[in-house]
């Protein structure tokens, strides 16, 4: 209930909208009884030869009813789609502005391709809150409330009666209808989930499963969610059939019935007969509003569902947030990382453990380690993905968590280990960094990371995740997005890893030359041209082993010197 209660909160500025459909609704159905009511009136009165004049009003009746009815029909969907295109609309930006936040820290947790489910069919499912499940209660009351009023003028009887079957249809029929499709709604979007992530994983692994020879065995896990939804999906159909039939069976009861009580009172001139054909069609046009019912009992569940798996996002706290009153990013760029530690939610062992250093303003340093040292996790605590257990960042002398976390990350150009590269042209993904570059400016950056052979190809697309490019091509587009992005701090991780010795040597003069006068931190685990460096800081199990410059670590027997001499030997070997 309270799911519910928070859905329709979202909704709520759309509440004059949604009560004008609702309106337009009931108009729409009130017309089409009263074009059976009349209808009946003609065709009852005509029977007894009446002349044309007494048949006047009947056939304006009809004409009316029948016109009122296309017209209000057509509102009424106009008016019911633009609400739930806005409903639609504030949905997607109400859920886009609060994930945002989120990333990445947040959203590790879950499967990508349930998290795409959650953003496309959840958000698609409560969309039709309002037609699907908001509204057909409404009109089947107002319709009903019309209903009894009408038959109540002709006689009680007639309208406790109707109030009895609609009560059947209103209630009844929903109620089964949930007790017989209990979770299968939910059992089907669950199987469509599992579907998106067995897809996912097909596309994007479809390699390795080849390699491995798993692409049977994942073609068959594929096969058995389809099966699954669609035994979910035949168990739904039926309880559908059935649901309608027990509402036209109803429909046909209610009409039997009237006439079964109503008919002796024709006899006795309790009621006139032209009466009792009116009454007649007018009770079976009156369960039409009732047919969509059960449906909007089984939309509620499903959109529950929807509702509880978005706020289990949603009500997550970001991991990161910017001050209210953020402090204007400083000119003076020394960097001064205090006291450091942070451990990763769920592990045990700290992944930095009371970390202290600087680089002055300008200065190049290097964060060296073995694999699992800690050194990528200093630069997503930089980035404030995560914030440090203890001890802080602190640029210019002020806190990092005092600036605005947009403006902090537009100082500092990062190139991951992990480079994103969108599904888009060469010229799409380089202006993620610069919206308003130049042409000149693209291929200028490009030449400068030794990719002049791509300057013709701006508008190429480049696949998903760049897998039309070579490993070394996607590093280098990224160094690429560095030079254009002409951030003040510059932080590389392991920037070079997978480029040949002589594109590395390249591209490491690039990076020299484009990071002159900036403050720069290279994370690495190849120990090359680390003379280059002004400081050398060496990790090791999530704390600082040693630091200082080549030459220094160098005179002594410490683990840097270790690590050195194994790659050189190697290298040489
Ligand atoms: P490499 O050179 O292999 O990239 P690294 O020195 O950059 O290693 P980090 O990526 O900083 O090492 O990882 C430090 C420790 O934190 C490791 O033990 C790793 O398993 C753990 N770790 C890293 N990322 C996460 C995460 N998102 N959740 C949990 N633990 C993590």
């Amino acid at each position: 209930m309270r799911t519910f209660i928070r859905l329709t909160a979202i909704v709520r500025p759309y509440f004059w909208w949604m009560a004008l459909a609702a309106l337009i609704g009931f108009a729409t159905t009130g017309s089409g009884i009263g074009l059976l009511m009349t209808s009946a009136y003609i065709i009852a009165k005509a029977a007894l030869q009446p002349p044309m004049a007494a048949l006047q009003l009947g056939i304006v009746g009809v004409r009316f009813f029948g016109l009122a009815r296309g017209v209000l029909r057509y509102a009424e969907r106009l008016v019911s789609h633009n609400t739930t295109f806005k409903i639609l609309a504030k949905l997607r930006l109400w859920f886009y502005d609060a994930i945002e936040p989120l990333a990445p820290a947040r959203l590790m947790h879950f499967k990508s391709g349930d998290l795409l489910q959650r953003v496309v069919d959840d958000i698609q499912s409560l969309e039709n809150i309002y037609t699907r499940v908001l509204a057909p209660p409404i009109t089947a009351l107002l319709v009903a409330l019309l209903m009894w009023f009408l038959a109540g003028a002709y006689s009680l009887q007639a309208a406790l009666l109707i109030l009895g079957f609609h009560l059947l249809a209103g209630l009844g029929v929903p109620l089964l209808t949930m007790q017989l499709s209990r979770g299968l709604s939910v059992g089907i979007m669950n199987r469509k989930t599992d579907q998106q992530l067995l897809a996912l994983d097909l596309f994007q692994g479809v390699g390795e499963l080849q390699v491995y020879g798993r692409l049977a065995g994942h073609l068959q896990a594929m096969r058995t969610t389809e099966a699954a939804k669609l035994q979910l999906q035949r168990k739904n159909a039926l309880v559908e059939g059935l649901q309608e039939s027990l509402t036209g069976l109803l429909m046909n009861g209610a009409v039997i019935t009237i006439l079964w009580a109503l008919i002796p009172k024709v006899s006795t001139g309790g009621i006139n007969g032209i009466s009792l054909a009116v009454i007649t069609l007018a009770v079976m046009a009156s369960f039409e509003p009732f047919i969509p019912l059960p449906a909007a009992v089984k939309h509620l569940e499903a959109d529950r569902h929807a509702g509880n798996r978005l706020f289990e996002i949603l009500d997550a706290k970001p991991e990161t947030t910017s001050p209210t009153v953020p402090v204007n990013f400083p000119a003076n760029l020394a960097i001064q990382a205090e006291n450091l530690s942070f451990t990763y939610p769920g592990n045990r062992s700290k992944a930095l453990d009371s970390i202290t250093f600087s680089v002055p303003a300008g200065q190049h340093i290097a964060i060296v380690g073995p694999s699992g040292a800690g050194k990528s996790t200093i630069t997503s605590l930089f980035m404030r993905f995560w914030n440090s257990s203890k001890g802080q960042i602190s640029i210019g002398g002020i806190s990092i968590s005092r600036f605005d976390s947009e403006e902090l990350r537009r100082n500092i150009a990062l190139v991951s280990q992990r480079t994103y590269l969108f599904a888009e042209t060469i010229r799409e993904n380089l202006l993620l960094a610069k919206p308003d570059a130049t042409d000149e400016e693209l291929r200028n950056a490009l030449s400068l990371c030794g990719l002049s052979g791509f300057s013709s190809k701006l508008d190429e697309w480049i696949g998903q995740h760049g897998m039309k490019l070579s490993g070394g091509e996607r590093q280098r587009l990224a160094i690429a997005r560095v030079v254009l992005q002409n951030a003040p701090i510059i932080i590389l991780d392991e920037a070079t890893a997978n480029l040949d010795g002589i594109t590395e040597k390249e591209v490491t003069e690039t990076l020299a030359a484009i990071s002159r006068g900036k403050t720069m931190i290279t994370i690495t685990h190849r120990l090359k041209a680390m003379d280059q460096y002004d400081n050398i800081i060496v990790l090791d199990k999530g704390r600082i082993f040693e630091q200082g410059a080549h030459e220094r670590l160098m005179s002594r027997e410490g683990l840097y010197r270790r690590m050195w001499e194994l790659q050189h030997s190697t290298e040489m070997g």
